[in-house]
C-alpha cells in the first residue's frame, strides 16, 4: 500500500460525458485562482457516433455564455417546425393533423437544434483546454476502485476529505465490452439503458498487467458517471421511480422516402405504433421508433431482439402509406423507458452526483443531455467560488435545492409524454383504456414543449434567489416584470455608449464566474436620474460597498461582481463622461456602459420594454454567474440595502484592509 502514488487535487470529476465536460469547462475558468481539477473516465474513447443530439434553446444559451455558439451553432441543425401525424381512418395509414413552430417564437434567440454528442463534447473539451491554459485534460482509461470520505475533515475548508483509489486500465480493458457492430452497423446498445449495472462494469483481463494505481485525495468529487453511476452506488443513493413497459429503438441514417416532413421534427401516431422523426446535421435523420416489445417491471429487454432489420420493419409499418428506406444505417440502439430519480444529490457537500447519475427518463423529449449539462453548469461555479475563497461552503446547499425540483418536474412531464407517445391512438372504432385522445396528446406536447425548451426553469427554493419565499430576501419584481427572479436572465439588444455597436446584453457578460449587477439607470439626459446614479455610484465606490466588501485586493475589481449600466436616453445626447467614475465607469474600459437606443444596423432592441422596466423608475437586476436572476430591486438606498444583503448571504466578506479599493483606481478628470 505504501508504494501506491498519492496526490492531492481540489476537484476530481469522474466521467467525461456531457455533465462531466461542462463541469470541467466551468472549473477550468477557476484555474486563474489556483483551482486544480482532474477529470477521469474509465473508457478509452469518447462518443463518436449516435447517442444524444437534441439541444434545447437554454443549452444553446449556456454554450453562448461560454462563447461557444460560433462553433456549435455553425454545425448544429436547427429544428424549425414540428408536425403531428395521426391515423387516417379511411386508408388506415397516417395523415398530417397539424404543424407548429418547434420553438415558441420569441422565447429565446436560439431554436431547438441537433448536433451529435461527440461534436458537442469536442468543442467543450477544446474550450476547457484553452481556459485552463492547457493544464487540464481528460484522463481516459482510468477506473475508480474505492471512495472514502473522512468525516472528521468535512468541515475544514482546506482539507482533502475524499480519498479515491484509481487504476490505469489497459486499452483492451477500457474498451466497452458490449461495444459491437451488427454487420457493418455501429450499435449503441452497450450505452443504452437496456444493460444492467454490472454489465457496464469493466472486465479485467488476467493477461493484462495490473496498471498503475494511485490514491487521489480530493476536496470535492463530482460523479458524472452516467446512469449506472459507480459514485452513486458508493454513496448508497438509490434510484427510485416507475418501471414501464415501453421499449424504443433508435436509427440514424440518410433516408430515401416520400414522406413529406422528413426534414421537420415529426411526431407520428399510427395504428402500428409511434415514431418521432428528428432531422439532424447534414442529410442525417434520426428515427425514434416505438417497439412492440414488452418488459416486466424491473426487467431488461433481450438486446439480441433489437436489430437494424427489425427496427426498419417497424418504421415502415408506422410510415404507411408513405415508404421509407435507409440504405446505410449509421448507428442504432434500443431504449427502455423508465423514469427514476436519485434519493440524494450530495454527500456532506463534498461528493456530488450529476446528470444521468441523478435522473433517467425517456429520450423522447430530448432532455437527457440538456438536463445533465445544466446540473453541472449549476454546480461548478459554486464549487469554483468556494475553492477560490470567495464563497462559504453553504452556497453548495443550493445545488440540490435548485436542481432536484427541476428533475422532479422533468420526470413528471416526461412520464406524461412517454405515456401519450406509447399509448395507442384513439379511433372511433377503438375506444379502450389504452387509447388516448389526439387532442390531449397535442396539448400535452405543446405544454411540455415550453418546459422542455429549458427557458422557463425556475430555481424557487434557494438562498441564491431572492424571491421572498420561506423568509428569504424579497425582490421588487414589479420593477422588472419580465425578468422573473429565479429564472434565466433573458437577453435583448443594447447599444454601446462608446461606439454605437449593438450587442445582446447577455453577450456583454460571458460566464467567467462573475456576478453582474445591471443598473437600468433610467434616462441619463434627465438630471434627476443622473443624480440618482451618482448616489448609487458613491455607495459602490466605498470600501464598505458591495464590490469592495466581497473582492480581495489580489483580484481584479470586476472579477467577482461586475457592474453594467444600461440607460435609456438618446445616445448622442449623452457623453461617457456623464457616467460616474470609477466603479460604474472604470476609466480605460469600454464594456460597462450601454444604452437602450436604436442601432445603426440592427434596429432598436427595446430592452426596457422587453424587460418590463419603466424608464422613469429603472431597476437593479443581479445576474448570477450562470445567468439566472438572483435579485430585482430599486435604484435607491433601500434597493442597495437589498443588494448588500443578497451578497452577504452568498459570499464571504473580505476583512477591511484586504479589500479591493476604488481608491486605487485613477479617475480621469472630465473635460
Ligand atoms: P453519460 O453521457 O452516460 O456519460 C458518463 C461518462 O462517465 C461516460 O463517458 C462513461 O464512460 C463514464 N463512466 C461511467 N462509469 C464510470 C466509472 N465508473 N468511472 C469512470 N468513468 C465512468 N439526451 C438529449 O438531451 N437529447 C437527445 O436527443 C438524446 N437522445 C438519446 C438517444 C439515445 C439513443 C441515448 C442512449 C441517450 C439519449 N439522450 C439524449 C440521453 C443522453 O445521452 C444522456 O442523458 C447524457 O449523455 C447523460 O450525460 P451524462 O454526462 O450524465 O452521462
Amino acid at each position: 500500500m505504501s508504494d501506491i502514488k498519492q496526490s492531492n487535487v481540489d476537484v476530481l470529476v469522474i466521467g467525461a460525458g456531457p455533465a462531466g465536460v461542462i463541469a470541467a469547462d466551468w472549473l477550468a475558468r477557476f484555474t486563474k485562482y489556483g483551482v486544480k481539477t482532474r477529470v477521469i473516465d474509465k473508457r478509452s474513447h469518447k462518443v463518436f457516433t449516435g447517442q444524444a443530439d437534441g439541444l434545447n434553446p437554454r443549452s444553446l444559451e449556456m454554450f453562448q455564455s461560454f462563447n461557444l455558439m460560433g462553433k456549435i451553432g455553425s454545425e448544429a441543425n436547427p429544428m424549425n417546425e414540428v408536425s403531428f401525424w395521426a391515423p387516417n381512418e379511411n386508408h388506415g395509414g397516417i395523415e398530417r393533423s397539424r404543424r407548429i413552430p418547434d420553438t415558441i417564437p420569441g422565447i429565446s434567440r436560439y431554436v431547438q437544434s441537433v448536433l451529435h454528442q461527440g461534436r458537442i463534447e469536442r468543442h467543450i473539451i477544446d474550450d476547457m483546454l484553452e481556459k485552463s491554459n492547457g493544464t487540464m485534460k481528460i484522463e481516459r482509461g482510468v477506473l475508480p476502485e474505492s471512495l472514502e470520505i473522512n468525516d472528521d475533515l468535512i468541515d475544514e475548508d482546506d482539507a482533502y476529505p475524499v480519498k479515491v483509489g484509481v487504476r490505469q486500465l489497459s486499452e483492451e480493458e477500457s474498451r466497452p465490452k458490449l461495444a459491437s457492430k451488427h454487420g457493418e452497423v455501429e450499435s449503441g446498445l452497450y450505452k443504452s439503458n437496456l444493460i444492467k449495472d454490472e454489465e457496464d462494469d469493466v472486465e479485467f483481463n488476467p493477461n493484462v498487467p495490473v496498471g498503475d494505481k494511485e490514491i487521489i485525495n480530493a476536496k470535492y468529487v463530482i460523479g458524472a458517471d452516467g446512469a449506472h453511476s459507480w459514485v452513486r452506488r458508493q454513496l448508497g443513493f438509490k434510484m427510485v421511480g416507475e418501471g414501464t413497459d415501453f421499449v424504443w429503438g433508435v436509427v440514424d441514417g440518410v433516408p430515401i422516402t416520400n414522406f413529406p416532413d422528413i426534414r421537420c421534427r415529426a411526431a407520428i401516431h399510427s395504428n402500428a405504433g409511434s415514431l418521432m422523426v428528428i432531422p439532424r446535421e447534414g442529410k442525417i435523420v434520426r428515427l425514434y421508433i416505438q417497439l412492440n416489445l414488452t418488459v416486466d417491471e424491473g426487467g431488461h429487454v433481450d438486446r439480441s431482439l433489437i436489430t437494424p432489420k427489425m427496427l426498419m420493419e417497424q418504421a415502415k409499418a408506422v410510415f404507411h402509406p408513405y415508404t421509407i428506406d435507409i440504405p446505410e444505417i449509421i448507428w442504432y440502439t434500443g431504449y427502455q423507458i423508465g423514469q427514476r430519480l436519485t434519493t440524494e444529490y450530495a454527500k456532506n457537500n463534498r461528493v456530488f452526483i450529476a446528470g444521468d447519475a441523478c435522473h433517467t427518463h425517456s429520450p423522447k423529449a430530448g432532455q437527457g443531455m440538456n438536463a445533465s449539462m445544466a446540473d453541472t453548469y449549476n454546480l461548478c461555479w459554486k464549487i469554483g467560488h468556494v475553492l477560490s475563497g470567495h464563497a462559504p461552503r453553504s452556497i453548495l446547499d443550493t445545488y440540490e435545492s435548485e436542481r432536484r425540483p427541476f428533475a422532479e418536474h422533468l420526470i413528471m412531464n416526461d412520464a406524461q409524454l412517454a405515456k401519450l407517445f406509447s399509448g395507442k391512438p384513439l379511433s372511433s372504432a377503438e375506444l379502450n383504456e389504452l387509447g388516448i385522445d389526439m387532442k390531449e396528446f397535442e396539448t400535452v406536447l405543446e405544454k411540455g414543449i415550453s418546459f422542455f425548451l429549458g427557458t422557463s426553469i425556475e430555481y424557487f427554493n434557494s438562498a441564491a434567489t431572492a424571491n421572498g419565499k420561506d423568509g428569504r430576501l424579497a425582490s421588487k419584481q414589479e420593477l422588472a416584470t419580465k425578468v422573473p427572479v429565479g429564472q434565466r436572465f433573458p437577453s435583448f439588444q443594447v447599444v454601446s455608449q462608446f461606439d454605437g455597436r449593438h450587442f445582446h446584453l447577455v453577450d456583454t457578460m460571458f460566464a467567467e464566474g462573475q456576478f453582474t449587477i445591471v443598473l437600468f439607470a433610467g434616462n441619463m439626459e434627465n438630471p434627476v436620474h443622473r443624480q440618482r446614479l451618482e448616489t448609487i455610484a458613491q455607495r459602490l465606490d466605498s470600501d464598505d460597498g458591495v464590490v469592495s466588501k466581497h473582492t480581495p485586493n489580489n483580484r481584479e475589481r470586476d472579477s467577482i461582481i461586475d457592474i453594467k449600466t444600461v440607460h435609456c436616453g438618446n445616445r448622442v445626447n449623452v457623453e461617457v463622461h456623464d457616467f460616474p467614475q470609477p466603479t460604474v465607469y472604470p476609466p480605460g474600459t469600454y464594456n460597462k456602459l450601454y444604452v437602450d437606443d436604436v442601432s445603426y444596423h440592427a434596429g432598436h432592441g427595446e430592452a426596457y420594454k422587453n424587460y418590463g422596466i419603466s424608464e422613469e423608475a429603472g431597476a437593479v437586476v443581479v445576474v448570477r454567474p450562470d445567468h439566472f436572476v438572483g435579485l430585482v430591486t430599486s435604484l435607491d438606498g433601500a434597493g442597495f440595502d437589498d443588494v448588500e444583503t443578497y451578497f452577504s448571504n452568498l459570499l464571504k466578506t473580505v476583512p477591511a484592509g484586504e479589500r479591493n479599493s476604488a481608491k486605487d483606481i485613477k479617475v480621469i478628470p472630465q473635460p
